[in-house]
């Protein structure tokens, strides 16, 4: 069994300590790298390969990554500064 990777695999991002994050079947992803079919609360993989993930039930963990990862970063390190 593989260790859960803090790092999105659909963005390839690490996550930083605010992302929300859901887990399914050990690989994680950012919320909002998911598109989420309304009313059926079916998941899909935004990037091209488009995969299904699984619905609410099937999600592992839903919440914010601090709460699953230790020693997050608290903000990306190559955001734009102004
Ligand atoms: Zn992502």
């Amino acid at each position: 069994m593989t260790e859960l990777q803090p790092i999105c695999q659909s963005c390839d991002k690490k996550f930083v300590k605010w992302d929300e994050i859901v887990i399914f079947r050990g690989i994680a992803y950012h919320k909002d790298c998911l598109h989420e079919v309304p009313g059926v609360s079916s998941y899909f993989d935004k990037s091209l390969q488009q995969e299904f993930l699984g619905t609410g039930e099937d999600a592992d963990f839903d919440g914010d990554a601090y709460e699953h990862f230790e020693e997050l970063e608290e903000e990306a390190q190559d955001y734009d500064a102004e």
